[in-house]
């Protein structure tokens, strides 16, 4: 039985803007933003961290622009990245007109941070005269006081009206070129202040859970956030915000569309079971090496390894290509039809192997190369492992025997 291709809700209707070449909402494909962590004065340094952001999947990297030093620093780095560049605004209305000297993409202004209005609108005056667009970017643990006074906290209610404010400042000189986030490190708030905005407005949003802090609990309280929302059909741009390479973050986001069916697979996709009592090898092992020698390859592949003959190919059928491993052997599957069975301690490399013959040759090909003999011989393995482990899945009879020994000791 082939797999039924399950949609999420509709997406949510959005303006498109332009960062860059690059665009944001509408019917554009939901993009991966990263940061950069390096100081902006440092062009050099700057740039090898976009350039490893962008191979990891960073379509869109914001960098500060805190000083002259780095507004200057982007006036060398925007012509020479491979993807837009946004500023990083906060405190400093300077600072904003210089990164747009610069020639960044887009803005990122903080509500909180930058509040005189004659300043928010005069940046956005100049944003406008350059076809520039702006990110309002609220953020809860920099949230304008007066909102939280307004709104008895730091709620939905208040992150949102904060944005609609910086909104109705910037309508006052006919701008309007802009995306919106509203980031919390609060999950359940973020959420929620997204669904508000998302209900008043059509401007695109830019998903984040704020400071999510390092993985794994930052990656599980980004991915709780964002995938949420996604899985709504609210969002049109992400980033994780993690404490670690910032590369983790395009990793992360682009794995997360392509898990959600939203972006195409690019890289290896790899489904491994989780091992348990019936595993005969280190499946544990098996998988760790073969994602590791698979993901150097670079091929858009879905590659499964399954710690038992028994659910094997059956629970990984739609893989482009697998291991099920068995007593010390393994049986290598093509869509899950066995086409070889192979000794455990070559398991990987004909993985490996085979993913590239597979990219280079395709299926059909690949599966009229079958062994001919290799499904008996995995079904005889098969046999082999049930009669050894006993058709007992659960282990209740060991058990059973068990309570009833201690009982008649008692
Ligand atoms: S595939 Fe086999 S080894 Fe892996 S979890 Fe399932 S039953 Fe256990």
């Amino acid at each position: 039985m082939s797999r039924t291709a399950v949609k999420l809700a509709e997406r949510r209707p959005s303006r498109k803007v332009m960062v860059g070449a690059v665009a944001v909402g509408g019917d554009a494909p939901i993009s991966v933003q990263s940061m950069t962590t390096t100081r902006t004065a440092d062009v050099e340094g700057t740039l090898t961290q976009i350039y490893a952001l962008a191979a990891a999947g960073a379509e869109i990297v914001r960098c500060t622009c805190n000083s002259r030093e780095a507004a200057e620093g982007l006036a060398e780095i925007v012509p020479r990245s491979p993807v837009p560049l946004v500023a990083d605004i906060h405190f400093h209305v300077e600072m904003a007109l210089a990164a747009l000297d610069a020639g960044v993409a887009a803005l990122r202004l903080n509500p909180g941070n930058l509040r005189k209005p004659e300043e928010v609108k005069l940046v956005a005056r100049e944003a406008g005269e350059r076809g520039v667009p702006i990110r309002i970017g609220v953020n809860a643990g920099s949230l304008h006081p007066d909102f939280a006074a307004k709104y008895g906290g730091i709620t939905p209610e208040a992150l949102v009206a904060s944005a609609l404010y910086e909104l109705d400042l910037f309508h006052e000189v006919s701008f309007d070129d802009v995306a919106f986030s509203v980031k919390a490190s609060d999950v359940a708030l973020m959420i929620e202040a997204y669904r508000l905005l998302a209900s008043k407005v059509d401007h695109p949003l830019h998903l984040g859970v704020t400071e999510a802090g390092p993985p794994p609990g930052g990656l599980v309280k980004a991915t709780a956030g964002i995938g949420t929302l996604l899985a709504e059909g609210i969002g049109d741009t992400i980033r994780y915000s993690l404490t670690a390479d910032p590369v983790e973050e395009a990793r992360a986001g682009r794995q997360l569309l392509e898990a959600l069916g939203l972006r195409e697979r690019k890289g290896l996709d790899l489904i491994a079971c989780p091992s348990c009592g019936r595993a005969e090898v280190d499946v544990i092992a098996v998988a760790g090496e073969a994602q590791r020698q698979l993901e150097g390859l670079g091929l858009p592949i879905q590659v499964a390894v399954m710690g038992c003959a028994v659910n094997g190919p059956g629970e990984a059928r739609e893989a482009d290509i697998g291991i099920a491993c068995g007593k010390r052997k393994g049986s290598l599957f093509i869509k899950g039809k066995i086409v070889r069975v192979v000794p455990e301690e070559r398991m990987v490399e004909e993985l490996v192997a085979e993913a590239k013959r597979l990219a280079e040759e395709g299926v059909e090909a690949r599966l009229a190369a079958a062994d001919p003999g290799a499904a008996l011989e995995a079904a005889r393995d098969r046999e082999e492992l049930l009669r050894l482990q006993g058709g007992d899945v659960n282990g209740a009879s060991v058990k059973i025997s068990r309570i009833r020994s201690r009982s008649e000791e008692g």
